[in-house]
């Protein structure tokens, strides 16, 4: 069989192959695809050496995955031209190893989509118009007049803290998302944003814990006995965690999922545990209080490697597991099981996904789960601990390439990008009269998007929006600026899961008038009469800046040079994670299952389980809208082949409910609250228990009847720790379509 044929026929990734049989297939589908892969890139490179363009023939060359996932994946990508005409994964890799998901294979539709922006716009109809006649094409020297202009008339009248940058990590390529961007508007003082929406909440919760975004190395994980994938839905999120763990379970291992939802990797896993949403705390400490009551903890680990085993099996002791089931919806025998497995396998490792902290209580329930391989020495054995994220060993220097010294008020204003609504409404002193936007698509993926649309729609509010597509962002946009895609720019690519820094070269020249973010602020820096020696360098420059970091000991080996010649480097982690011997990077050099750094934040030195609540507390489900299989956030949510896989947006609900409400599955509802309502269709079944309602992803507004999408439900509060977001945390009513407001 050819590998067109494998393409078009095979599974196309892992996870796909999860939801039709059995993981082992699904392993076997994609090593297959991988052989076939690898036959045919030998090919290639024979004729094309790695990322050198050879004119018009048919060639293969080397990439990287640009997108928000851990798995960071090594590409191959086959041009006619300039024209991508395949992408698929490198087998070379060490850690992707030739496998990609389904998206990214999707990924030469994107690019070279019908409706990409190639130039640049000016919006000449209404704001928020759907229409694409709004705007009528300019030259780039227009629009860098009119933003330089503008932004030195908000300064002039307001100072710099009127102009808002608004970015996440559309494209996670280093320079393009944190680097000249970062500088420029340090420069110019603008107000700060907090970039808050994805995974603070838990991050400083772990580090708490821990001490630092670091656990133990993927590659590790397939000697694990036991694997506990806690708030994940790794079968469309991290995708190569599945091929690691399926691995570990051919050699005997147990792999349980712990989650709010029945989904794809429930279906491979071998347990799946529902846990009602934002109760996982209070499962941890269930399991702790068996684990102490029944002495199946490591004594000398603790007493050599912890702080805090004191008052923490105190905590442990209020949570038994009769009580936990109350909270928790998980029965009190299932605890038991659980954690008595868990106390005699060794070694066993935890996933711990993101879709747990973005809980009003996220922070505390990632600090809790990070307690118990320290509980059962877990950090000790090769394959055993945890990994919430890793990205502190390939951490670059943020000083260099964002220069937050050159922000000359250090009391400059901050806003968390979770109230970006408010921030745009109430903001005063001075008000918000100049928001960029880049790297994100806030109409969809912030919280509390009415809030938020209302700001855009706001007459004095100049917007502009750097992006590959018309997002619904760019509806309220004065200007619109074409993005290139990652394919078209050097950049440099760290991983939050494994531990390879890659270098991604260009693959051909900018589409149209594109430009990367980099350039963009370069340029804009250079006409706003910034400092040439730190505006006019080129990428390879910052990119050398970013990895010489003297700080990070795991970057010494890592230059430029070398990633060149290699494409990849992994970085020098020795040993078996950064708890296996030597201090941890807390404040007592241990692993702090007390902290008196906790404390002197006003938090809870040890870990606890407070309910999610906080507003509309009288309405009966809880609604957490999680990723899906073909989007990745907001992206893909225009390309007709992932929205087609995804079928539309659909809402998992228990049976009992659908039945109490007399709604049946493919009937639409609308799901409500003081912020906002959409209508969805319903899926009755088992999947999520009583009470609790489950949406997976960033539709565009054409996803949804009536135009409203999920975020307008969800609120702008925020959560324990960092910040961070409390999309999961969000109450809802439902109703029949024709029932009375
Ligand atoms: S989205 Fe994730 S799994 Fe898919 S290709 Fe990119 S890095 Fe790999």
């Amino acid at each position: 069989m050819g590998a067109d044929a494998v393409t078009e026929e095979a599974p196309e990734t892992a996870a796909d192959a999860v939801t039709e049989s059995t993981a082992d297939t699904a392993a076997g589908a994609e090593m297959d695809r991988v052989t076939e892969t690898a036959a045919r890139t030998n090919t290639a490179l024979e004729t094309a050496a790695a990322n050198e363009p050879s004119g018009g023939k048919r060639r293969v060359l080397r990439s990287v995955c640009p997108l928000d996932c851990p798995d960071c994946c090594s590409l191959l990508v086959t041009l006619e031209g300039d024209r991508v005409v395949e992408v698929d994964g490198n087998p070379d890799h060490p850690v992707t190893r030739g496998a990609i998901c389904a998206k990214v294979r999707s990924m030469p539709d994107r690019i070279h989509h019908p409706e990409r922006i190639l130039y640049p716009m000016r919006r000449v109809g209404p704001k928020g118009s759907a229409d694409a006649a709004a705007f009528r094409r300019i030259s780039w020297e227009e629009a860098y007049r009119e933003i330089v202009g503008r932004m030195n008339e908000a300064i002039a009248e307001h100072g710099p803290q009127a102009i808002l940058p608004y970015s996440f990590y559309g494209n996670m390529g280093i320079l393009n998302a944190e680097g000249m961007d970062r500088r420029f508007f340090h420069r110019l003082g603008a107000t700060r944003l907090d970039r808050t929406i994805c995974s603070v909440a838990g991050s400083v919760g772990y580090g708490y814990t821990m001490g630092a975004s670091a656990g133990i190395d993927p590659e590790d994980t397939v000697h694990a006995k036991l694997i506990w994938i806690w708030g994940c839905n790794l079968a469309s999120t991290n995708m190569h965690q599945v091929m690691y763990a399926t691995e570990a379970r051919k050699r005997g291992a147990r792999i349980v999922h712990i989650d709010v939802h029945r989904n794809r990797t429930s279906a491979w896993a071998d347990e799946f545990v529902a846990v009602r949403p934002g109760t996982d705390a209070a499962l941890a400490l269930g399991i702790m209080h068996v684990l102490i009551r029944e002495g199946l903890t490591d004594a000398s680990f603790i007493a050599e490697r912890t702080v805090g085993y004191e008052p923490l099996s105190a905590k442990a002791a209020e949570y038994p597991p009769e009580r936990v089931e109350e909270i928790t919806g998980v029965p009190a025998d299932t605890i038991v099981r659980l954690a008595r497995e868990y106390g005699a396998a060794s070694p066993s490792y935890i996933r711990i996904g993101n879709g747990l902290q973005h809980h009003d209580n996220g922070g505390m329930a990632v600090r809790t789960i990070a307690c118990l391989p320290a509980l059962t020495g877990q950090w000790r054995h090769r394959g055993g601990g945890a990994i919430k994220s890793n990205s502190h060993y390939s951490a670059l220097n943020a000083r260099q390439l964002e220069r937050p010294d050159l922000l000359a008020d250090p009391s400059t204003r901050t806003v968390n990008m979770n109230r970006l609504g408010d921030a745009l409404l109430t903001l005063n002193d001075p008000p918000i009269k100049f928001l960029f936007v880049y790297n994100s698509n806030p109409a969809i993926v912030a919280p509390d998007s009415g809030r938020v649309r209302q700001g855009l729609l706001r007459e004095d509010l100049f917007t502009v929006v750097h992006d590959l597509f018309l997002t619904d962002t760019c509806r309220y946009a004065d200007l619109v600026l074409p993005a290139t895609s990652h394919f078209e720019n050097l950049d440099l690519y760290t991983s939050y899961w494994h531990l390879y820094v890659q270098l991604n070269e260009p693959l051909f020249e900018p589409m149209g008038e594109c430009k990367s973010n980099f350039t963009v602020f370069k340029e804009l820096g250079l006409r706003m009469g910034f400092e040439p020696e730190i505006f006019g360098i080129s990428e390879e420059q910052m990119i050398r800046e970013a990895l010489d970091h003297p700080d990070n000991p795991y970057l010494a080996d890592v230059t430029f040079e070398r990633l060149k010649e290699r494409g990849w480097m992994k970085v020098g982690l020795k040993g078996l994670s950064l708890y296996e011997e030597g201090p941890a990077p807390t404040p007592s050099g241990k692993i702090e299952l007390y902290s008196e750094r906790m404390r002197n934040d006003g938090l809870t030195p040890v870990p606890e389980y407070t309910p999610v609540g906080g507003e509309e507390e009288d309405l009966p489900f809880l609604l957490v809208a999680g990723p899906n299989h073909g989007f990745l956030n907001s992206t893909f949510g225009n390309q007709e082949k992932m929205k087609k896989l995804e079928k539309r947006p659909t809402l998992h609900m228990h049976r009992d409910d659908a039945a109490a409400l007399g709604v049946a599955s493919g009937q639409p509802v609308r799901v409500r609250n003081g912020r906002g309502e959409i209508r969805i269709v319903v899926r009755a079944a088992d999947d999520v228990l009583p009470g609790v309602l489950v949406t997976q992803g960033l539709w565009w507004e054409d996803g949804y009847e009536g135009g409203q999408t999920v975020n307008a439900l969800t609120s702008q509060r925020l959560a324990d720790m960092g910040g961070g977001a409390t999309f999961f945390s969000t109450r809802v009513e439902v109703l029949p379509l024709d029932a009375d407001s």
